[in-house]
Protein backbone atom coordinates (compact mmCIF):
# COMPACT_ATOMS: atom_id res chain seq x y z
CA UNK A 1 0.00 0.00 0.00
CA UNK A 2 1.36 3.76 -1.07
CA UNK A 3 -0.18 5.29 2.24
CA UNK A 4 -1.49 2.79 5.39
CA UNK A 5 -2.43 4.40 8.59
CA UNK A 6 -2.53 1.91 11.63
CA UNK A 7 -5.10 2.68 14.64
CA UNK A 8 -4.72 6.28 14.29
CA UNK A 9 -6.10 8.09 17.48
CA UNK A 10 -6.39 12.03 18.52
CA UNK A 11 -8.11 13.25 21.04
CA UNK A 12 -8.37 17.10 21.79
CA UNK A 13 -8.37 18.20 25.91
CA UNK A 14 -10.30 16.05 27.34
CA UNK A 15 -13.19 15.88 25.26
CA UNK A 16 -14.16 12.60 22.66
CA UNK A 17 -11.85 11.57 20.04
CA UNK A 18 -11.47 13.33 17.01
CA UNK A 19 -10.20 10.64 15.22
CA UNK A 20 -10.71 6.82 16.91
CA UNK A 21 -8.64 3.77 16.33
CA UNK A 22 -8.90 4.36 12.27
CA UNK A 23 -6.68 2.17 10.58
CA UNK A 24 -7.21 1.87 6.20
CA UNK A 25 -4.61 1.52 3.44
CA UNK A 26 -4.86 3.29 -0.10
CA UNK A 27 -3.14 1.92 -3.06
CA UNK A 28 -0.92 4.39 -5.23
CA UNK A 29 -2.69 6.65 -8.01
CA UNK A 30 -6.22 6.50 -6.03
CA UNK A 31 -8.14 9.32 -5.73
CA UNK A 32 -10.08 9.08 -2.11
CA UNK A 33 -13.00 11.08 -1.13
CA UNK A 34 -12.89 11.26 2.45
CA UNK A 35 -16.62 11.91 3.39
CA UNK A 36 -18.41 12.35 6.40
CA UNK A 37 -20.59 14.96 8.36
CA UNK A 38 -19.07 18.30 9.85
CA UNK A 39 -17.56 17.22 13.09
CA UNK A 40 -16.50 13.91 12.04
CA UNK A 41 -13.04 14.44 11.97
CA UNK A 42 -12.03 14.36 8.45
CA UNK A 43 -9.70 17.65 8.93
CA UNK A 44 -8.25 15.78 12.07
CA UNK A 45 -7.18 13.11 9.83
CA UNK A 46 -6.07 15.19 7.38
CA UNK A 47 -3.47 17.22 9.48
CA UNK A 48 -2.56 14.58 11.38
CA UNK A 49 -1.35 12.87 8.05
CA UNK A 50 0.26 16.51 6.44
CA UNK A 51 2.06 16.60 10.16
CA UNK A 52 0.17 19.82 11.14
CA UNK A 53 -1.25 17.85 13.72
CA UNK A 54 0.58 14.79 16.12
CA UNK A 55 -1.24 11.45 17.09
CA UNK A 56 -1.97 10.03 20.13
CA UNK A 57 -1.20 6.88 18.73
CA UNK A 58 -1.00 5.39 15.83
CA UNK A 59 1.18 4.99 12.90
CA UNK A 60 1.29 6.59 9.32
CA UNK A 61 3.41 5.40 6.45
CA UNK A 62 3.80 6.73 3.19
CA UNK A 63 5.65 4.59 0.49
CA UNK A 64 6.59 2.21 3.23
CA UNK A 65 8.24 4.75 5.38
CA UNK A 66 7.12 5.95 8.88
CA UNK A 67 6.88 9.67 8.80
CA UNK A 68 5.27 10.24 12.33
CA UNK A 69 8.23 11.78 13.57
CA UNK A 70 8.97 13.97 10.07
CA UNK A 71 8.00 17.50 9.46
CA UNK A 72 5.45 18.38 7.40
CA UNK A 73 8.21 19.31 4.49
CA UNK A 74 9.94 16.64 5.10
CA UNK A 75 6.50 14.13 4.22
CA UNK A 76 6.39 14.73 0.47
CA UNK A 77 2.95 16.05 0.80
CA UNK A 78 0.80 18.57 -1.16
CA UNK A 79 -1.75 20.37 -0.52
CA UNK A 80 -5.06 22.05 -1.70
CA UNK A 81 -7.37 23.86 0.63
CA UNK A 82 -10.76 25.57 0.75
CA UNK A 83 -9.14 28.87 0.81
CA UNK A 84 -7.11 29.50 -2.25
CA UNK A 85 -4.21 30.47 0.34
CA UNK A 86 -1.96 31.91 -2.64
CA UNK A 87 0.66 34.63 -2.71
CA UNK A 88 -1.45 37.79 -3.06
CA UNK A 89 1.85 39.41 -4.11
CA UNK A 90 3.37 37.06 -5.59
CA UNK A 91 2.42 36.27 -9.77
CA UNK A 92 0.94 32.90 -10.49
CA UNK A 93 4.69 31.88 -11.88
CA UNK A 94 5.98 32.36 -8.73
CA UNK A 95 3.52 30.70 -6.81
CA UNK A 96 3.28 27.73 -9.24
CA UNK A 97 7.61 27.80 -8.60
CA UNK A 98 7.04 28.60 -5.00
CA UNK A 99 8.45 25.11 -3.44
CA UNK A 100 11.09 24.58 -5.88
CA UNK A 101 12.64 27.72 -5.04
CA UNK A 102 12.60 27.40 -1.11
CA UNK A 103 14.14 23.96 -2.26
CA UNK A 104 16.76 26.06 -3.84
CA UNK A 105 16.29 24.09 -7.54
CA UNK A 106 17.56 25.47 -10.71
CA UNK A 107 16.38 28.54 -12.35
CA UNK A 108 16.54 26.96 -15.57
CA UNK A 109 14.57 23.21 -14.02
CA UNK A 110 11.73 25.78 -11.90
CA UNK A 111 11.04 27.38 -15.30
CA UNK A 112 10.41 23.86 -16.85
CA UNK A 113 8.69 22.74 -14.55
CA UNK A 114 6.26 26.13 -14.35
CA UNK A 115 5.66 25.58 -17.89
CA UNK A 116 4.82 21.79 -17.53
CA UNK A 117 2.24 22.59 -14.94
CA UNK A 118 0.64 25.50 -16.92
CA UNK A 119 0.06 23.99 -19.06
CA UNK A 120 -1.51 21.20 -17.49
CA UNK A 121 -3.66 22.89 -15.21
CA UNK A 122 -4.68 25.25 -18.41
CA UNK A 123 -3.10 28.38 -17.27
CA UNK A 124 -0.47 28.87 -20.15
CA UNK A 125 -0.46 32.68 -21.19
CA UNK A 126 -1.51 33.84 -17.21
CA UNK A 127 2.30 33.40 -15.22
CA UNK A 128 2.11 37.50 -14.85
CA UNK A 129 -1.21 37.55 -13.78
CA UNK A 130 -1.52 38.40 -9.73
CA UNK A 131 -4.06 36.13 -7.97
CA UNK A 132 -6.74 39.50 -7.39
CA UNK A 133 -6.70 39.15 -11.51
CA UNK A 134 -7.75 35.66 -12.24
CA UNK A 135 -11.32 33.26 -11.04
CA UNK A 136 -12.13 31.60 -8.59
CA UNK A 137 -11.70 28.98 -11.07
CA UNK A 138 -8.16 29.67 -12.16
CA UNK A 139 -7.20 30.70 -8.52
CA UNK A 140 -7.86 27.01 -7.51
CA UNK A 141 -6.23 25.97 -10.93
CA UNK A 142 -3.15 27.50 -9.77
CA UNK A 143 -3.29 26.17 -6.08
CA UNK A 144 -3.17 22.51 -7.80
CA UNK A 145 -0.43 23.78 -9.88
CA UNK A 146 1.82 25.06 -6.91
CA UNK A 147 0.78 21.99 -4.92
CA UNK A 148 2.17 19.49 -7.78
CA UNK A 149 5.11 21.39 -8.43
CA UNK A 150 7.32 19.70 -6.02
CA UNK A 151 6.10 16.35 -7.29
CA UNK A 152 4.73 15.11 -3.94
CA UNK A 153 3.95 11.32 -3.06
CA UNK A 154 0.40 12.60 -2.07
CA UNK A 155 -1.84 15.21 -2.81
CA UNK A 156 -4.44 16.56 0.19
CA UNK A 157 -7.53 18.44 -0.88
CA UNK A 158 -9.36 20.38 1.83
CA UNK A 159 -12.80 20.85 0.31
CA UNK A 160 -11.18 22.37 -2.37
CA UNK A 161 -14.15 23.33 -4.11
CA UNK A 162 -16.57 25.02 -1.18
CA UNK A 163 -16.04 28.25 -1.92
CA UNK A 164 -16.40 28.25 -5.74
CA UNK A 165 -20.21 28.48 -7.78
CA UNK A 166 -21.86 25.07 -8.42
CA UNK A 167 -21.41 25.57 -11.91
CA UNK A 168 -17.71 26.19 -11.96
CA UNK A 169 -17.30 23.45 -9.12
CA UNK A 170 -18.55 20.95 -11.49
CA UNK A 171 -16.33 21.54 -14.17
CA UNK A 172 -13.53 21.64 -11.78
CA UNK A 173 -14.22 18.52 -9.94
CA UNK A 174 -14.50 16.70 -13.59
CA UNK A 175 -11.22 18.29 -14.76
CA UNK A 176 -9.63 17.55 -11.30
CA UNK A 177 -10.49 13.37 -11.45
CA UNK A 178 -8.86 13.78 -15.20
CA UNK A 179 -6.09 15.43 -13.79
CA UNK A 180 -5.43 12.94 -11.30
CA UNK A 181 -5.54 10.06 -13.24
CA UNK A 182 -3.51 11.51 -15.55
CA UNK A 183 -0.51 11.95 -13.45
CA UNK A 184 -1.79 8.98 -11.33
CA UNK A 185 -0.80 11.06 -8.24
CA UNK A 186 -2.24 9.19 -4.77
CA UNK A 187 -5.33 12.08 -3.69
CA UNK A 188 -7.04 12.13 -0.89
CA UNK A 189 -10.25 15.02 -1.25
CA UNK A 190 -12.12 15.86 1.87
CA UNK A 191 -15.76 17.09 1.08
CA UNK A 192 -18.78 16.41 2.76
CA UNK A 193 -20.91 16.53 -0.42
CA UNK A 194 -21.52 12.87 -0.81
CA UNK A 195 -22.42 14.05 -5.02
CA UNK A 196 -19.09 15.45 -5.26
CA UNK A 197 -17.28 12.54 -3.52
CA UNK A 198 -19.60 10.08 -5.86
CA UNK A 199 -18.50 11.38 -9.00
CA UNK A 200 -14.84 12.31 -8.26
CA UNK A 201 -13.55 9.29 -5.95
CA UNK A 202 -12.65 5.99 -6.65
CA UNK A 203 -12.75 4.87 -3.84
CA UNK A 204 -14.34 6.68 -0.56
CA UNK A 205 -13.77 6.60 3.39
CA UNK A 206 -17.07 7.38 5.39
CA UNK A 207 -15.85 9.21 8.81
CA UNK A 208 -18.12 9.70 11.47
CA UNK A 209 -17.85 10.78 14.99
CA UNK A 210 -13.68 9.91 14.52
CA UNK A 211 -14.46 6.66 13.51
CA UNK A 212 -14.09 4.98 9.86
CA UNK A 213 -17.31 3.52 9.13
CA UNK A 214 -16.18 1.94 5.80
CA UNK A 215 -13.91 2.03 2.58
CA UNK A 216 -15.04 1.62 -1.15
CA UNK A 217 -15.78 2.00 -4.48
CA UNK A 218 -18.71 4.53 -4.50
CA UNK A 219 -20.86 2.26 -6.04
CA UNK A 220 -20.03 -0.39 -3.35
CA UNK A 221 -20.53 1.51 -0.16
CA UNK A 222 -23.74 3.17 -2.20
CA UNK A 223 -25.04 -0.52 -2.66
CA UNK A 224 -23.66 -2.21 0.43
CA UNK A 225 -23.55 0.15 3.24
CA UNK A 226 -22.11 -1.82 5.81
CA UNK A 227 -23.14 0.56 8.97
CA UNK A 228 -26.80 1.99 10.03
CA UNK A 229 -24.76 5.14 9.58
CA UNK A 230 -23.25 4.73 6.05
CA UNK A 231 -26.80 3.11 5.25
CA UNK A 232 -28.93 6.78 6.44
CA UNK A 233 -26.11 8.85 4.95
CA UNK A 234 -25.79 8.00 1.51
CA UNK A 235 -28.91 8.84 -0.98
CA UNK A 236 -31.85 10.96 0.50
CA UNK A 237 -32.29 8.39 2.66
CA UNK A 238 -35.24 8.51 5.08
CA UNK A 239 -35.66 6.46 8.61
CA UNK A 240 -39.25 4.65 9.01
CA UNK A 241 -40.96 5.58 11.94
CA UNK A 242 -43.29 2.10 11.41
CA UNK A 243 -41.29 -0.50 8.87
CA UNK A 244 -43.57 -3.30 10.14
CA UNK A 245 -46.61 -1.14 9.14
CA UNK A 246 -45.48 -1.24 5.60
CA UNK A 247 -47.12 -3.69 3.15
CA UNK A 248 -44.60 -6.52 2.48
CA UNK A 249 -42.62 -5.99 5.57
CA UNK A 250 -44.60 -6.42 8.72
CA UNK A 251 -42.64 -9.57 9.99
CA UNK A 252 -39.08 -7.84 8.61
CA UNK A 253 -37.90 -5.71 11.19
CA UNK A 254 -37.93 -7.41 14.88
CA UNK A 255 -38.56 -5.08 18.00
CA UNK A 256 -36.07 -2.52 18.68
CA UNK A 257 -35.22 -2.62 14.79
CA UNK A 258 -35.11 0.27 12.22
CA UNK A 259 -35.87 0.05 8.68
CA UNK A 260 -33.87 2.71 6.14
CA UNK A 261 -35.45 3.45 2.70
CA UNK A 262 -34.74 5.39 -0.40
CA UNK A 263 -36.18 7.16 -3.21
CA UNK A 264 -35.25 4.94 -5.94
CA UNK A 265 -36.76 1.77 -3.72
CA UNK A 266 -40.01 3.38 -3.39
CA UNK A 267 -42.61 3.78 -6.54
CA UNK A 268 -45.39 6.30 -5.90
CA UNK A 269 -48.16 6.58 -8.69
CA UNK A 270 -51.85 6.83 -9.96
CA UNK A 271 -53.84 2.92 -10.15
CA UNK A 272 -52.46 0.99 -12.55
CA UNK A 273 -49.39 3.11 -12.97
CA UNK A 274 -47.07 0.36 -10.52
CA UNK A 275 -45.00 -2.56 -11.84
CA UNK A 276 -46.63 -4.37 -8.99
CA UNK A 277 -49.90 -3.09 -7.92
CA UNK A 278 -50.65 -6.16 -5.74
CA UNK A 279 -47.91 -5.45 -3.20
CA UNK A 280 -48.40 -1.64 -3.13
CA UNK A 281 -51.03 0.13 -0.59
CA UNK A 282 -52.79 3.91 -0.47
CA UNK A 283 -50.38 6.58 0.68
CA UNK A 284 -51.12 10.83 0.05
CA UNK A 285 -48.74 12.73 -1.50
CA UNK A 286 -47.28 15.73 1.43
CA UNK A 287 -44.62 17.36 -0.47
CA UNK A 288 -43.41 17.08 -4.35
CA UNK A 289 -39.58 18.04 -5.16
CA UNK A 290 -38.29 18.78 -8.81
CA UNK A 291 -35.14 17.33 -9.01
CA UNK A 292 -33.99 18.01 -12.33
CA UNK A 293 -34.52 14.69 -13.59
CA UNK A 294 -37.09 13.40 -11.81
CA UNK A 295 -39.78 14.06 -9.46
CA UNK A 296 -39.11 13.03 -5.69
CA UNK A 297 -42.73 12.68 -4.07
CA UNK A 298 -43.41 12.78 -0.53
CA UNK A 299 -45.21 10.31 0.85
CA UNK A 300 -47.30 9.48 3.90
CA UNK A 301 -49.06 6.05 4.96
CA UNK A 302 -49.83 4.20 8.02
CA UNK A 303 -47.48 5.85 10.37
CA UNK A 304 -44.68 6.35 8.22
CA UNK A 305 -43.33 9.05 5.77
CA UNK A 306 -41.05 8.01 2.71
CA UNK A 307 -39.42 9.41 -0.13
CA UNK A 308 -40.28 7.88 -4.00
CA UNK A 309 -38.71 8.77 -7.28
CA UNK A 310 -41.13 9.27 -9.95
CA UNK A 311 -40.08 10.08 -13.79
CA UNK A 312 -41.32 13.54 -15.07
CA UNK A 313 -43.22 12.02 -18.15
CA UNK A 314 -45.97 10.31 -15.79
CA UNK A 315 -49.20 12.02 -15.45
CA UNK A 316 -48.93 15.13 -12.50
CA UNK A 317 -49.40 14.89 -9.08
CA UNK A 318 -50.89 17.11 -6.52
CA UNK A 319 -50.29 17.46 -2.41
CA UNK A 320 -52.99 15.81 -1.46
CA UNK A 321 -53.43 13.53 -4.31
CA UNK A 322 -54.20 9.81 -2.94
CA UNK A 323 -51.59 7.60 -4.73
CA UNK A 324 -50.57 3.89 -4.27
CA UNK A 325 -47.43 3.38 -3.02
CA UNK A 326 -44.41 0.36 -3.69
CA UNK A 327 -41.33 0.10 -1.54
CA UNK A 328 -39.46 -2.82 -3.71
CA UNK A 329 -36.40 -2.84 -1.14
CA UNK A 330 -35.62 -1.67 2.36
CA UNK A 331 -32.41 -1.52 4.39
CA UNK A 332 -32.92 -3.55 7.83
CA UNK A 333 -31.08 -1.96 10.89
CA UNK A 334 -30.68 -4.16 13.90
CA UNK A 335 -27.88 -3.43 16.02
CA UNK A 336 -24.85 -2.94 14.56
CA UNK A 337 -26.38 -4.76 11.54
CA UNK A 338 -27.71 -3.88 7.86
CA UNK A 339 -29.54 -6.10 5.30
CA UNK A 340 -31.19 -4.96 2.29
CA UNK A 341 -34.47 -6.88 1.99
CA UNK A 342 -36.81 -6.98 -1.00
CA UNK A 343 -40.60 -6.55 -0.58
CA UNK A 344 -41.43 -10.32 -0.41
CA UNK A 345 -44.90 -9.58 -2.28
CA UNK A 346 -43.12 -8.28 -5.38
CA UNK A 347 -42.64 -11.90 -6.77
CA UNK A 348 -46.18 -13.26 -5.94
CA UNK A 349 -47.69 -14.14 -9.21
CA UNK A 350 -51.24 -14.37 -7.99
CA UNK A 351 -52.46 -11.19 -6.78
CA UNK A 352 -54.69 -11.65 -3.68
CA UNK A 353 -56.59 -8.52 -4.03
CA UNK A 354 -58.45 -7.90 -7.05
P1 LIG B 1 -14.52 17.61 10.21
O1 LIG B 1 -13.31 18.05 9.45
O2 LIG B 1 -15.02 16.27 9.80
O3 LIG B 1 -15.59 18.64 10.27
P2 LIG B 1 -12.80 17.93 12.52
O4 LIG B 1 -11.64 17.04 12.33
O5 LIG B 1 -12.63 19.39 12.23
O6 LIG B 1 -14.05 17.36 11.75
O7 LIG B 1 -13.28 17.82 14.03
C1 LIG B 1 -13.45 16.59 14.72
C2 LIG B 1 -13.70 16.88 16.20
O8 LIG B 1 -12.51 17.39 16.79
C3 LIG B 1 -14.77 17.92 16.43
O9 LIG B 1 -15.50 17.55 17.58
C4 LIG B 1 -13.98 19.19 16.68
O10 LIG B 1 -14.69 20.07 17.52
C5 LIG B 1 -12.73 18.66 17.37
N1 LIG B 1 -11.55 19.49 17.11
C6 LIG B 1 -10.94 19.63 15.90
N2 LIG B 1 -9.86 20.43 16.01
C7 LIG B 1 -9.80 20.80 17.33
C8 LIG B 1 -8.88 21.61 18.08
N3 LIG B 1 -7.83 22.18 17.53
N4 LIG B 1 -9.14 21.74 19.41
C9 LIG B 1 -10.18 21.14 19.99
N5 LIG B 1 -11.05 20.36 19.34
C10 LIG B 1 -10.88 20.18 18.01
Amino acid sequence: MHIEVKRLNKTFGAGTPAVDDVSFGIARGRLIGLLGPSGGGKSTLLRMLAGLEYPDSGEIRINGQRVNELAPQQRGIGFVFQHYALFRHMNVYDNIAFGLTIKKEKKTVIAARVRELLALTGLSGLEKRYPNQLSGGQRQRVAFARALAPRPELLLLDEPFAAIDAKVRKELRTWLKQLISQLGITSIFVTHDQDEAVEVADEMLILQRGRLEQQGAPQTVYERPQTPFVASFIGHSRTLEAPQRLRGFDGAVTAGGSAIVRPEFVEAGLEGELSHPSASEPGTVRHLFFRGTHLEVEVELDGNRLLANRPLDRPPLQVGDCVQVLVHRLYVVEGETVRLLDNPLKHDPFPVHI
